[in-house]
């Protein structure tokens, strides 16, 4: 957190408008159970002194919440605790409260109206955003997406997802940071530090164990207590202990037997040991009873409102009849109002919050940095990069994702950007016009139907880009109709469509090659689709997961062999039932592509032509998203082929991984370079040409151990039996448990190579309170500038207690000169030896060894550390 703001760095804003009211009026008045107690190691008197403001704040603000709850009765309370809809919660004039609008999510702030006519900055995917082991860069995107929501008027952010990274099949990969609970942590408390100084409340999620997707609604997932603990809660504990986050959400799994929105882990450490006096809200359709739920610790069962919402009228009747107490649901809207009143939905409890963030970073420029920030070059033998404009004549760009890359995972966490530059463009427009790129596809990879986009069709009546869509009532009538941009349509929460029975959409294809192409439909529901009068999909499509129809909607789509400069009538109806608020689908074209067999020989044959061949590879929207875990850690389709032949066709073969999670890489040792760039957001092409000419270093070091085999014993199942997942590995996840196995990966936790080179010359450590610090001397020994990322871990040889071969501790960058020395200290906290027990966290006295290193595989530097008894 940055000086100037005026919050240090180990406690968060309740809100800037909190502290400003609070500032004039420090008392010594006591907190309310649910609040802060000040931090007693707070570094000086002045951050006591905001502490104690902040705590005044809070107290009066409490107080007003008190008097507005006794104005409301049994009725409009409970009212208040289901969502007015899918994004929004209930209004309450009695009390001057308005709705709030709560909307995804980790990676950009989508707003209510999903679509094109709104777009949403596309921020890195948050595994990119802990490649970077940048706090301060991640807090300032936080910033950005709090000015993001609230130009469109979000309240609440749903995220940061700080679920754990524990396998590489999991579908959910790219949407958390890491493998290791404290660097989840710590990023996630950036992000949510940058989101709430805007305002704009954040929500960590999902509590907890949610890190596969395999029967996510239902899974029972079982470990230690100690595991539990140690790793799984760490990082919502990490957050919330410093002071944040407004919001959390309970998963959909089960814990123990008990399903997330019932479970005392709500309680218990959440409010009594941590101090969240935040809203506990539930991941959208997770609230599976009245009376569980009700007693339980959920305090918003979202979306609403809907006859399956489960509170409403039944938990008026449940407190009726004495089988929940009133005081639970009283509790619960006072966790709803103050996070009004945080947010500033409340007026007149809290000042009116920050924001908007004003004259902050260009988006543009900060996306871009960011994406470059989290890129990992995992291999580079010196022969290829970077490359260098002035010499070279001629690059092939290669690859399913060069044209068309991937730059966001699947799911909630994707928006719909403004633009995305594409590797090619970026480089394209980086070499400039006296390097030649030529581009070949080489792999076809994708099998959804692409949406068409406004460059493919046209209004049938005006002739206009895009599409137009009419939206019509029972009776047949026009109740409104628009022109779209392009054929991914959704609503929800849309008045229009709830008076509506049929959405039809209609354009004018312009065909551009001959071939057979697909033209169809996704969505669930009745689809008629016509081609120039002729039906094509004429079907009712259907999915048994309750957000199918947003995530991976089932297809339908016939082939049709067209003429290049043809024009093709295409007109789609949909019906649906009347009172339903919200649909959506994709009216898609796949254009016809060479047979596979020539486009991989020409993409050899322009490797073979051209000085360096940069690939660029990755995953396509059937893999790396939510709702379904990954069956193969394989790149799809013949995308190992094409680098093979490329590699042996061209010496300076550079791959470009653009995958949310780790890929096998059998052909890692025939290239010169190895980038993993994950989904780095709309920015991609412009940051990857910074790294690979060498405008920027590339700032990544892995967050996840990369597998080099699938069979390797390390990686852990993300399948249930009989429903229930055993996470047998205990606390040792991740890097920890390929150490304990003696397992090889492919590239160790924490790797990552830039431009330079680095000596470690010095590690001194002294012993501060319980905390150590440890003054670490770095030499540049390269000819560039560089920045490094030390990470320093802990072990213990002799001890009796269970622990990972190494742990985590702390990290610190330090960037230096060529030829240059430096000195950087980094903190190990007291916290960082403890392990946890049934009666709290205990340290056990004796030797310890600190390592420090830039990955957990390279750790030159040693220290003990005695801990006395
Ligand atoms: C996801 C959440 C998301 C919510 C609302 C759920 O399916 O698990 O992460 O915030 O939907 O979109």
């Amino acid at each position: 957190m940055s000086q100037a703001n005026g919050h240090d760095d180990r406690t968060f804003p309740l809100s800037s408008a909190e502290e400003a009211s609070g500032a004039s009026e420090p008392s010594e008045t006591h907190l309310l159970e649910t609040t802060h107690m000040p931090d007693p190691r707070a570094p000086d008197a002045l951050a006591h002194t905001r502490v104690r403001a902040r705590a005044f704040a809070l107290t009066r603000a409490l107080e007003r919440i008190e008097t507005a709850l006794a104005r409301l009765d049994l009725e409009q309370k409970v009212r208040l605790l289901t969502g007015s809809g899918f994004w929004r919660t209930a209004a309450e004039p009695a009390i001057g409260l308005r709705e709030m609008v709560l909307c995804d999510g980790p990676a950009g702030v989508r707003g209510e109206r999903f679509d094109e006519r709104e777009p949403s900055a596309s921020l890195p995917c948050p595994t990119a955003l802990a490649a970077s082991w940048d706090e301060d860069l991640v807090e300032r995107l936080g910033a950005l997406l709090a000015a993001e929501a609230r130009a469109k008027g979000v309240d609440v952010v749903l995220g940061p997802t700080v679920n754990l990274q524990r396998s590489p099949y999991a579908g959910r990969h790219f949407e958390c940071y890491s493998e290791d609970p404290l660097l989840a942590g710590r990023i996630g408390a950036a992000l949510v530090r940058g989101i709430q100084a805007g305002g704009v409340a954040a929500t960590v999620k999902h509590y907890t164990a949610n890190d596969s997707e395999t029967e996510r609604y239902s899974v029972d997932v079982r470990m230690s207590e100690r595991a539990l603990h140690e790793v799984h809660l760490a990082p919502f504990e990490e957050i919330v202990r410093a002071g944040g986050a407004w919001a959390l959400m309970a998963a959909y799994n089960s814990v123990d037997g008990v399903t997330m929105t019932e479970h005392p882990l709500l309680e218990t450490p959440l409010r009594t040991e941590w101090g969240f006096d935040g809203l506990v809200v539930s991941d959208w359709f997770a609230t599976r009873s009245t009376e569980g739920a009700g007693r339980a610790g959920l305090d918003l069962a979202m979306p609403g409102p809907g006859p399956d919402a489960p509170w409403g009228a039944a938990l008026v009747a449940a407190v009726r009849a004495g089988r929940v107490p009133e005081e639970a649901v009283d509790r619960k809207v006072r966790h709803l109002l103050l996070l009004a009143a945080r947010v500033g939905a409340l007026p007149g409890v809290l000042p009116a919050p920050a924001g908007p963030v004003g004259a902050g970073p260009d988006p543009a420029a900060l996306l871009r940095e960011a994406a470059a920030a989290g890129t990992v070059l995992l291999r580079d033998t010196g022969t290829a990069l970077p490359l260098d404009p002035g010499t070279l004549r001629r690059v092939a760009v290669l690859g399913p994702n060069a044209d068309a890359p991937r730059i966001q995972g699947g799911g909630s966490a994707t928006v719909i950007p403004p633009y995305a530059i594409s590797p090619l463009a970026g480089l394209r427009a980086a070499l400039g016009p006296q390097v030649e790129v030529t581009h070949a596809v080489g792999a076809r990879i994708r099998h959804r139907l692409p949406p068409v986009t406004a460059a493919d069709v046209c209004d049938p009546k005006t002739g206009e880009p895009g599409l137009r869509v009419r939206f019509l009532g029972p009776d047949g009538s026009v109740l409104h109709e628009e022109l779209r941009g392009g054929g991914r349509l959704l609503w929800l929460d849309d008045p229009i469509v709830a008076r509506a029975t049929a959405i039809e959409a209609s354009g004018v294809l312009a065909v551009r090659e001959d071939g057979p192409h697909r033209i169809g439909v996704a969505g669930v529901g009745r689809f008629r689709l016509l081609a120039d009068g002729i039906p094509v999909v004429d079907d009712d499509l259907a999915t048994d997961d309750p957000l199918g129809g947003i995530l991976t909607p089932p297809e339908g789509w016939a082939v049709l062999d067209l003429k290049a400069d043809q024009r093709l009538d295409l007109h789609l109806r949909h019906d649906f039932a009347a009172d339903r608020p919200g649909t959506g689908f994709v009216l898609g074209v796949d254009r016809p592509m060479g047979a596979e067999d020539d486009e991989l020989a020409r993409a050899v044959a322009l490797a073979a032509q051209s000085e360096v061949a940069v690939v660029v590879v990755g995953s396509t929207e059937e893999s790396d998203s939510e709702g379904r875990d990954r069956e193969t850690l394989s790149l799809p389709g013949r995308q190992d082929e094409l680098i093979h032949r490329v590699a042996a066709a061209n010496p300076n073969t550079v791959v470009v991984v653009n995958s949310g999670s780790p890929v096998l890489l059998p052909w890692r040792d025939e290239v010169a370079a190895i980038l993993v760039s994950w989904f780095p957001g709309q920015e991609f092409g412009a940051a990857l040409a910074d790294v690979l000419l060498g405008e920027v270093e590339p700032g990544g070091r892995l967050p996840m151990t990369w597998p080099a085999t699938e069979s390797d014993p390390a990686i852990l199942s993300t399948v249930p039996v009989a429903g229930r997942l055993d996470y047998t590995e205990g606390i040792h996840i991740g890097h920890r448990g390929w150490l304990r196995a003696g397992s090889t990966p492919a590239y160790p936790f924490g790797h990552g190579l830039g431009w330079t080179t680095w000596d470690y010359p010095a590690l001194e450590t002294a012993a501060a309170g319980g905390d150590f610090i440890a003054d670490v001397t770095v030499r540049n020994t390269g000819e560039r500038p560089g920045r490094q990322v030390l990470q320093a871990y802990l072990s213990r040889r002799d001890g009796t207690i269970e622990r990972p071969i190494i742990r985590l501790a702390a990290h610190t960058t330090v960037s230096a000169l060529p030829g240059k020395e430096v000195t950087t200290r980094i903190h190990i906290p007291a916290k960082a030896f403890q392990h946890w027990t049934p009666e709290g966290p205990q340290t056990e006295p004796g030797t310890y060894v600190l390592h420090v290193g830039p990955s957990s595989a390279d750790l030159p530097l040693t220290a003990t550390l005695n801990i006395r008894a």
